[in-house]
């Protein structure tokens, strides 16, 4: 199976991120070097890969993509449901993934969309492909896979020109909205329209996921860091969700209102309970002070 030519712009690309994986492989400790260049070119091998298989609107299919990097078209599953979500295989000439059984198709597309990004860390001209980071899986490269999937499911060019359209709808019902539209759990939406979407500025989202072993409740906030009564009504949320009192939830949204917008939706998704709330600062951030002489009148 020999690469195909996809195009000068592409091909570059392409050649870009091995060169610079290369560059990292070459330091004595790769974890402690920056891998900025790596990320920028990994992104760009992103839209390359999107834009060689003619795609310019959501949803992004990874399914084509994945003969570009020497996938097989086909997954493989686990025998069991404890199972890493997705693992990438060298094989043969190429690879194959190996999914959990019973993920969600938007998890399926996320795990794909990683595992693509971990092709670019191995040699493909060699037979079996072999990783050129001889040390293993890091953080740092989970990282950078993660950033790849982002950017090829949900591409910053595409989500950034959604703010117009969906204006009039509320944080949350935007967040559904484009959840749906790109083919992508509530998850991945939120963690990506917190971080590049202006709408997304004074929001915090917060997320149970319970397939994970303990499972935990992460928060993430939008463009501006939370004011410090905001992180007050965060961390409120993150604990109504960790411990599943959602009594508490109903008691935020009461005592908060004036400040925060609060929404939440939880239940059982494969078998695992899941969880999400969704907090919109942006009311409290505009509410006008009075003017001060308004103010010092007897
Ligand atoms: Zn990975």
């Amino acid at each position: 199976m020999d690469l195909q030519t996809l195009g000068v712009g592409a091909d570059s690309a392409l050649d870009n991120v091995s060169r610079e994986v290369r560059a990292v492989a070459r330091f004595r400790d790769p974890e402690r070097c920056t891998w900025q260049r790596l990320r920028v070119a990994l992104l760009r091998a992103a839209e390359a890969l999107r834009l060689a298989t003619g795609q310019s609107a959501p949803p992004i299919q990874v399914d084509p993509i994945l003969p570009l990097r020497k996938i097989a078209p086909l997954p493989r599953y686990f025998s069991s449901n404890d199972s890493p979500e997705a693992v990438l295989v060298s094989s043969g000439t190429g690879f194959f993934i190996r999914l959990r059984p019973g993920l969600s198709e938007c998890r399926c597309r996320w795990s794909k969309a990683h595992e693509l990004a971990h092709t670019f860390f191995y040699d493909l001209t060699k037979c079996p492909p072999e990783r050129v980071l001889t040390r293993g899986l890091s953080i740092k490269e989970e990282g950078l896979c993660n950033d790849f999937a982002a950017e090829l499911l949900m591409p910053l060019g595409l989500v950034t020109g959604e703010a117009a359209r969906l204006q009039e709808m509320s944080l949350w019902a935007y967040l559904h909205a484009v959840r749906r539209e790109y083919g992508v759990s509530t998850e991945t939406a939120a963690r990506r329209l917190l971080r590049v979407q202006t709408r997304f500025r004074f929001a915090a989202a917060v997320f149970l996921d319970a397939t994970r072993a303990p499972s935990r409740a992460w928060w993430g906030a939008g463009l501006q860091s939370p004011r410090a009564r905001e992180r007050a009504v965060v961390k409120r949320v993150q604990y109504a969700l960790q411990h599943k009192k959602l009594e508490e939830l109903d008691l935020v949204r009461k005592e908060e209102n004036g400040l925060a917008s609060v929404w939440w939706k939880g239940g059982e998704f494969g078998g695992h309970y899941a969880a999400a709330a969704l907090i919109d600062f942006s009311r409290s951030r505009s509410a006008v002070a009075p003017p001060i002489r308004q103010a010092i009148q007897p």
